[in-house]
């Protein structure tokens, strides 16, 4: 306890999270002359950008979190570590222990962030959930990869056109949404062949639309499964023929707004060295440099206080020193910041968002809470992976070059089958197999050690020398996989609700998550294994180098039609305060407002009402700078 107290009376608005959401809303808002304070629970920006790339090099674990602290490898080490960080938040570590068949759910809960099943709830078995998110400032950003898709109106208009999952509110249509996805793309930089997205994807754009940069280059991965499959039918339930096109792209092309071209090199997830793909610490830079923004780090908020009036009247936090695990202090200081004149701006991401609402007591229910839907409709894209060798004899790939995906397969999104089955888009990776086996790593140790961790050398042979070197380099060389955002709907039982057991370092609960798919969900995976199973038939894949997600008894998985699939998460955290034109079925408005609380703003993906199957960040992003425009009308 001791640090000087403040009580945030000063700051115009208080915005809770630095990522995509916080950071571009914080600057609006302060470019316009607004004083904003902005809370961020992790530590704020590195000395140097070196620090996170030696920390993802010291790691022998490589996940998306290994840059970023607190060290990731404790929960794999660590009983009982969860417990013992200041601001946790769940790493690929995490899912690894949530599906280690050797430990009890208890002994799991102890050493996740995230936790499963209370014994309140004994009997509901959740699978888990396999996304990941970064408390630090700039948020999960920090180690997105950049794709950067519009929705198109058959997404946001979903129940009415297809009959399943809801409508978005009458106002967001892909046309009203227009200038505000340019103004996202502008933010952050996106590289893209307008022409392209507009002939090949169901995404609208004005007719004289020209991204910020030219799209990057295909790599070669995309061109040989272009010429494999393009006007190929990939399922029987839809005729269309595939057609491979160019992924926008939040990494530049060609120099922009002060930032380096991308190098190529494969290395987009975890981080950037040369931040050509932009992160939202780029924006927090900006607004920083307004002098209109405080940004104060290692700060929890734990509470939303809501007064007589039903405004909220300040917000409760809780500071800390060490973010390493375990930590060795706790609470260091606390207070609360705002008065009932603040604006306030949650934007925490869907699972922090919702925790704290949830943290927040009103009336006979929480914050923001009056139709009972905070926490609820969570949604993630399942991710389906497949991956296979191109044939020996024929030309090699020559992947883990580029930025890790350049293209995939956007017309396919969407068609009459979705009445019945979840819409997938496919992307086409250029990191080899790093992603499904960890490659260069495993298959290469495997021909040197003699083993089959790979899959690709059962007769576990061992390689000397030349011979090793023309194993590797004829294998890797002909490596790809292909990833299957498959769409889930909104279903207000998969939800986030507060831990009865489990509390961080700070002694704040952690969040608790229930989280199933449906046969909605498992139809789309089904038509996934399809497709897969075409591109290979297309591109010569024998039998024997083919791989699917599927039947890994210990890994993230559920089972559809007698089949068990695995699944990866898409960091695509979704839905948990959704918009909506209706009070009573909703948590915000179309400008993320909370319906209950006149200066509360909730911003994010929590927001989405349903996913469609595109990256999510720049609709997050548009949807944000709609609601700096409503913040600014306001105040104007
Ligand atoms: C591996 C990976 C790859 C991805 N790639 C893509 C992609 O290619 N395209 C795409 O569209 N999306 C991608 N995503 C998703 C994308 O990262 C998220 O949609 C985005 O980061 C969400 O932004 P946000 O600002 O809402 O939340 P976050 O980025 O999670 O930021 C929330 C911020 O709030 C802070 N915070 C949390 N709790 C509190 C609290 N109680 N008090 C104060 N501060 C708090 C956090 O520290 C953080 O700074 C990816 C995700 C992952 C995991
Ligand atoms: S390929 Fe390399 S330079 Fe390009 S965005 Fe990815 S990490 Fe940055």
């Amino acid at each position: 306890m001791g640090a000087a107290r403040r009580d945030g009376s000063e700051y115009d608005v208080i915005v809770v999270g630095s990522g995509f959401a916080g950071a571009n809303l914080a600057y609006d808002l302060a470019r316009a002359g607004n004083s904003v304070l902005v809370v961020e629970a992790g530590p704020g920006l590195p000395k140097s950008r070196e620090d996170y790339i030696e920390n993802f090099w010291l790691n022998t674990f490589k996940s998306p979190s290994s840059p970023y602290p607190p060290d990731d490898n404790a929960s794999l080490s660590l009983a009982g570590a969860a417990a013992m960080v200041n601001a946790g938040r769940a790493t690929v570590q995490d899912v690894v222990v949530t599906t280690d068949p050797a430990m009890s759910r208890d002994e799991r809960n102890a050493r996740t962030y995230l936790t499963y099943d209370t014994d309140t709830e004994p009997d509901y078995m959740s699978s888990p959930f396999a996304s990941t998110w970064e408390r630090v400032a700039g948020g999960t950003g920090n180690h997105w990869m950049g794709t950067c898709l519009r929705m198109a109106d058959a997404d946001f208009r979903l129940h009415d056109r297809h009959g399943v999952g809801k409508n978005w509110p009458s106002a967001i249509t892909a046309a009203a949404m227009a200038p505000y996805y340019a103004r996202a793309e502008a933010r952050i930089g996106v590289s893209a062949d307008a022409g392209e997205q507009r002939d090949h994807t169901d995404a609208w754009f004005p007719d004289d639309y020209e991204y910020p940069m030219p799209a990057l280059d295909k790599s070669l991965v995309d061109r040989a499964l272009a010429a494999a499959v393009n006007g190929k039918a990939l399922t029987a339930d839809n005729t269309e023929g595939a057609r491979v096109s160019g992924t926008p792209a939040g990494r530049n092309s060609r120099p922009y707004a002060g930032r380096r071209a991308c190098h190529g090199n494969t290395n987009c997830t975890p981080l950037c060295p040369i931040q050509a793909k932009y992160d939202p610490t780029v924006t927090l830079a900006l607004a920083l440099d307004t002098g209109k923004v405080r940004f104060m780090e290692k700060t929890v908020v734990d509470r939303v206080n809501i007064g007589a009036s039903g405004k909220v009247s300040s917000i409760h936090y809780k500071q800390y020193e060490d973010i390493s695990v375990p930590a060795s202090t706790g609470v260091t200081n606390e207070g609360t910041l705002g008065t009932e004149d603040t604006i306030y701006v949650l934007a925490a991401n869907a699972i922090e968002n919702a925790k704290l609402l949830l943290m927040s007591p009103w009336k006979d229910r929480t914050a923001a809470n009056s139709s009972g839907q905070v926490g609820r409709n969570l949604m993630d894209h399942p991710m389906f992976l497949a991956w296979g060798l191109g044939p020996m004899d024929g030309e090699p790939l020559y992947g883990y070059r580029g930025p890790i995906s350049t293209a995939g397969i956007e017309n396919l999104r969407d068609g009459a089958f979705r009445s019945g089955r979840a819409a997938w888009r496919m992307e086409i990776g250029n990191e080899g197999w790093n992603w499904p086996t960890g490659d260069p790593f495993t298959s290469t140790s495997d021909f040197i050690d003699g083993a089959n961790a790979s899959g690709i050398n059962p007769s576990e042979e061992r390689y000397l020398g030349s011979r090793l070197l023309a194993k590797v380099n004829a294998v890797l060389t002909r490596q790809f996989r292909i990833g299957f955002l498959v769409e889930q709907l909104p279903d207000p039982d998969n939800r986030i609700l507060l831990s009865t057991r489990y509390q961080d370092n700070l002694g704040i609960p952690r969040p608790q998550v229930r989280y199933r798919l449906d046969d909605y969900s498992g139809k789309g995976f089904e038509s996934a294994r399809e497709a897969a199973g075409t591109v290979m038939d297309n591109m010569g894949i024998a039998a024997e180098t083919r791989f699917f997600g599927v039947g890994n008894e210990d890994m993230q998985r559920f089972t559809y039609n007698g089949v068990t699939y695995n699944y990866q998460g898409s960091g695509h955290l979704c839905g948990t305060h959704a918009m909506g034109n209706d009070a009573a079925v909703s948590v915000v408005d179309a400008n993320q407002k909370s319906w209950d609380h006149d200066n509360l703003y909730l911003v994010g993906c929590g927001s989405h009402v349903t996913v469609g199957t595109q990256n999510p960040t720049l609709t997050l992003m548009a949807l944000a700078a709609r609601t700096a425009d409503a913040i600014l009308a306001r105040r104007s």
